[in-house]
């Protein structure tokens, strides 16, 4: 009999630690919505002790949603557990997650601890945890460069404290898959009481094997895989939920577990967090990408047209992929648009439709045919929950192959409007200046892509931009036929996260009294693994 592997969501955790990813307080609250209508079984929230920001976050998530098992991660000590409890307290299931380094390179270079050492740690932080919950999962990080007699020295202290899930992790994507497996194999063989304590995988893509890992660990014993959606976090990723669950869904025929994900809700996840993040995938990204399903070649066309299974291992529709067929015009309603944002996995409230059907009537008065492509591009643009923000009035710039551009911009706030203009070398440059002064925030790109969404001439430009303000990174995007101008909506959505998360770290320094950012405990406490 297949047995269920767990499904452990670490997009708001590990993935969020990764560059251009960083979401705010509502952008986490969305995608846990969504992480729970799809259907995972942990989620985990954040890593409290991080940040206020991320403190805030797993409570709102540990409040809100209540069918997964919430997770808050602390390294092996007081502070960080106290914190993680805190935060997430309220949950329905509260899990704590707790973890410390055990290969001698970390203990030699990063931890300066013996063996010992680390052993009585494992074994208090963990008894610590459970003294409030009786949901402790402990990880042995770098456990995939631990020497393994040493390794079952720690798991066994870790289950002896109390834990209740030994998640073993390849933190730096340096495993093959029969060491992998074999890790495993023996620690479940080795490490008395073992039983009840449930075995996790969690590996990373720096040589492309995280996939393959987490399957090796699957057959090794392992029945909770730790994941992300599109595979984003630290360095080159975390192994990609939907590639997990799909690849464990279409063959089931020869691995002994099954998932209980909602599959047809995988697009919409990577959709949202694209969404959120700015951060997009590749068109060939497996089970997700826009070219996951495409058909280029004749022969394989013809061979998908004469029955899919040809060239198809599993259907667009398994995984929520919405087929690209033409299906509005600027006549259609918005009861059809409602209908077709369903069918793509977008749940509009009543404001949010409005929104869209006015962005959408609008594009239809510029082009004929609106795509799929377009009203995704439409939901990523339109939509801003932040408060207090700056919305593009007017634009305007004037550009020429010899010497600089102008860009005027009015923008609103509060009823109330702010005009001003700046020249730089580019009209790019210049409204992102001209936006700067009325924001008062000056930022600088970090990096800027152009792609084209919806197929032909007819498309539109949709532009991806993450900038630094104050020394931090924030995203933003936008859809438009001008390049320009979607660059300069792009540009405004980051200006205004920036002007709201920097405020609310300055309130919440105000009244804490200290110095509590992100990038003071990057520098201190390397987090995460
Ligand atoms: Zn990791």
């Amino acid at each position: 009999m297949p047995e269920k592997a767990f499904i452990f969501d670490t997009t708001l955790r590990d993935g969020e630690q990764s560059p251009g990813c960083s979401m705010n307080l509502e952008e986490k609250l969305a995608m846990a919505r969504q992480l729970d209508r799809l259907g995972v079984d942990i989620l985990e929230a954040g890593f409290p002790i991080a940040s206020e920001g991320d403190s805030e976050a797993v409570k709102a998530i540990a409040a809100e949603i209540r069918r997964p098992i919430v997770a808050a991660l602390a390294r092996a000590n007081q502070l960080d557990i106290d914190r993680a409890w805190a935060a997430v307290k309220e949950a329905e299931r509260p899990r704590i997650h707790t973890f410390l380094a055990t290969s001698d390179i970390h203990l030699q270079y990063k931890l300066h601890k013996t063996r010992e050492e680390i052993l009585k740690q494992i074994s208090w932080a963990v008894g610590y945890a459970r003294s409030f919950c009786d949901n402790v999962e402990f990880s042995p990080e770098d456990a995939g460069r631990t020497d393994r007699s040493y390794l079952i020295e720690c798991c066994h202290a870790a289950v002896e404290a109390g834990a209740t899930v030994l998640n073993l992790p390849d933190t730096v994507g340096y495993c093959m898959e029969p060491e992998y497996e074999q890790m495993f194999a023996d620690v479940k063989a080795r490490v008395p009481g073992m039983d009840g304590v449930m075995l996790s995988t969690h590996t990373h893509d720096d040589l492309g094997m995280a996939v393959a890992n987490t399957l090796a660990g699957i057959r090794g014993g392992a029945r909770q895989v730790e994941c992300t959606i599109n595979g984003i976090g630290e360095r080159a990723g975390n192994a990609a939920l939907e590639e997990i669950v799909m690849a464990i869904y279409v063959r089931r025929d020869v691995l002994p577990v099954f998932t209980e994900i909602h599959t047809e809700e995988l697009f919409a996840s990577s959709q949202l967090l694209t969404r959120v993040t700015g951060v997009a995938v590749q068109r060939n990204k497996a089970i997700v990408g826009r070219n996951a399903f495409a058909h280029e070649a004749g022969i394989h066309q013809d061979g998908v047209l004469k029955k899919a299974i040809n060239y198809e291992i599993m259907t667009p529709q398994t995984v929520g992929m919405p087929a690209s067929e033409i299906v509005l015009g600027k006549h259609s309603g918005r009861h059809a648009l409602s209908k077709r944002y369903e069918e793509l996995g977008y749940q509009l409230t009543k404001p949010e439709l409005e929104r869209a059907y006015e962005l959408f009537t609008r594009l239809g008065d510029q082009k004929k045919n609106v795509y799929d492509e377009d009203l995704i591009g439409i939901v990523n643009e339109g939509f801003e929950h932040l408060p207090e923000m700056f919305t593009l009035k007017l634009f305007q710039t004037v550009s020429s192959s010899a010497g600089r551009s102008t860009a005027t911009v009015e923008l609103e706030k509060d009823g109330e409007v702010f005009h001003d203009s700046a020249t730089a070398e580019g009209p790019c440059d210049a409204a992102f200046c001209a936006i700067d002064r009325i924001v008062g925030v000056p930022g600088t790109i970090a990096d800027f892509s152009v792609h084209t969404v919806g197929p032909g001439t007819d498309g539109v430009a949709e532009v991806s931009i993450r900038a630094r303000f104050q020394g931090r990174e924030f995203t933003g995007r936008s859809t438009s036929h001008n390049v320009v101008e979607a660059a300069a909506r792009a540009y405004l959505q980051a200006a205004n996260k920036a002007t709201y998360e920097l405020k609310r770290a300055a309130e919440s320094a105000a009244a804490t009294g200290s110095v509590h950012s992100n990038e003071m405990v990057d520098r201190f406490f390397p987090g995460g693994y």
